[in-house]
């Protein structure tokens, strides 16, 4: 039974099919001269989406299928809490390649900065909200998920907040300040009966799983050495990052939690133990509360060592290694918002084979919401649930506890396969 959407649809090809048959009889050129279009050129509409068939050689990259996104009153709404740089230069504007998350709600707590984004938005005005507004977001049922993009030490009221008002939270890494903080999230979302995702987007990111993919295959042999590096170089000593209360520490949290959580992801296994070393340049403005380079060294149980670094007063780079007796691969800009390369080292023959795959580029920001709003509608665990932050905050606590004693901290066994993470993604539910 076509739907009237694929009415509409077919009514829109069939009008220009009608256009350009006009075109050709304007230039002189008679339709039938130069045949009626066929499927190959107009597509397909079936099941409310439209289809191309593939026009290049085997031999050519094929071009992507049309998005086909869902007709936005059924996409899943969203309401973002914050309206930083995050949110502003990233997130928003990520709205516009979802295929199943829309924008619709803001909260903020500058009014008039709230306006000039719900104007450029079109987020209606009764959709907007005040930080000291969020239950009332319980009665807006155009919101089904409430994103939380403020200060760490600020997620753990919002999210109690959000499930309160009875919404889904997806939440910005890092989850919160310390593993309590992040047991009281996981807990108020237990108790809503509302899922918590954790915005790890590495964890969506399109080489980045490819990476996963290829070392848990086993195709670059037996695992031994993980290296993995975040590093950028901050200015401003006032900004909240710089201020320990609101950010719960320096570069680990921040960018080092990188390293952490892709190391983990790749792998799958649980971390027995880390050693770890903190330097702050002396007599910088920017470290008085909070640390600059961050080194730790994971044991893992099949025997991998991880080594990983962050700081917040190098230049940036932001690479992961994964190196086994058969192979290695490396993503350069592993870590970033976009230009990641993934590379592949092994024996090819008599040749040393170094490659370079090129993997498309995806909007980690809309992967992210969209598998989040896929959850929601269709009542899945996220790939990344508040259980998988809070394994990260029990980590980090335990590499500042060794930088601090200078011993290593040994880590409970875990012998499951992602043990904190949700079903594995498919291309369906990302
Ligand atoms: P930002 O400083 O640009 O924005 C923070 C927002 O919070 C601002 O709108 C600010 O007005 C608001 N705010 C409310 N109360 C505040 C307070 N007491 N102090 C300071 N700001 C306050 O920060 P951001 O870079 O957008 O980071 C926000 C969150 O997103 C953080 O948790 C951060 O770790 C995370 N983040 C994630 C990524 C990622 O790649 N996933 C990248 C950057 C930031």
């Amino acid at each position: 039974m076509p739907s009237d959407v694929d009415e509409t649809r077919r009514h829109l090809l069939a009008g220009s099919i009608g256009l350009a048959t006009s075109i050709y009889a304007a230039h002189g050129v008679a339709a039938t001269a130069t045949g009626s279009p066929t499927t190959v050129d107009v597509g397909t509409v079936a099941g409310g989406k439209v289809t191309f068939p593939a026009i290049d050689a085997s031999t050519e990259e094929p071009g992507s299928p049309p998005p086909n996104p869902d007709i936005p009153g059924q996409r899943v709404g969203f309401a973002v809490v914050g309206l930083g740089r995050l949110a502003l230069q990233n997130i928003l504007p990520a709205f516009a390649q979802c295929k199943h998350a829309r924008l619709s709600g803001l909260v903020s707590g500058d009014p008039e900065k709230m306006r000039v984004i719900a104007a450029q938005y079109g987020v209606p005005r009764e959709a907007c909200y005040g930080y000291n507004e969020m239950s009332r977001i319980r009665g807006n049922a155009a919101i089904q998920v409430i994103y939380v993009v403020l200060p760490n030490a600020l997620h753990r009221e919002a999210v109690v907040q959000a499930a309160q008002a009875g919404k889904h939270v997806l939440c910005e890494k890092p989850m919160s300040t310390s593993p309590d903080e992040a047991r009281e999230m996981i807990e108020a979302c237990r108790r809503a009966d509302r899922k918590l995702m954790i915005a790890y987007r590495c964890q969506y990111e399109v080489n980045n799983r490819e990476l996963a993919k290829r070392a848990r295959r086993g195709d670059l042999g037996d695992i031994q050495f993980v290296d993995a590096i975040n590093t950028q170089n901050q200015g401003d000593p006032t900004q909240w990052r710089q201020i320990k209360k609101l950010s719960g520490g320096g570069s680990l949290p921040d960018v080092g939690l990188y390293c952490l959580n892709t190391t983990r992801a790749s792998l799958g296994e649980e971390p027995v133990e880390v050693t770890a070393r903190i330097h702050s340049p002396e007599h910088d403005p920017r470290f008085t509360e909070v640390e600059s380079t961050v080194s730790f060294l994971l044991r893992f149980p099949s025997g991998i060592l991880a080594n990983c670094a962050s700081s917040y007063s190098l230049h940036e780079k932001r690479n992961i290694r994964v190196l086994g007796s058969k192979g290695s691969a490396e993503i350069t800009n592993a870590f970033a918002y976009a230009g990641q390369k993934l590379h592949l080292s092994h024996r090819d023959g008599e040749a040393a084979a170094d490659i370079e795959l090129s993997l498309g580029v995806k909007d980690q920001f809309s992967l992210e919401m969209d598998h989040m709003a896929l959850c929601v509608r269709n009542n899945l665990e996220p790939r990344t649930p508040g259980e998988e932050g809070l394994q990260d905050q029990i980590l980090m606590a335990a590499i500042y506890e060794s930088a601090q004693t200078g011993r290593p901290i040994p880590l409970r066994m875990e012998t499951r396969r992602d043990p904190f993470r949700g079903p594995p993604l498919d291309d369906q539910n990302v």
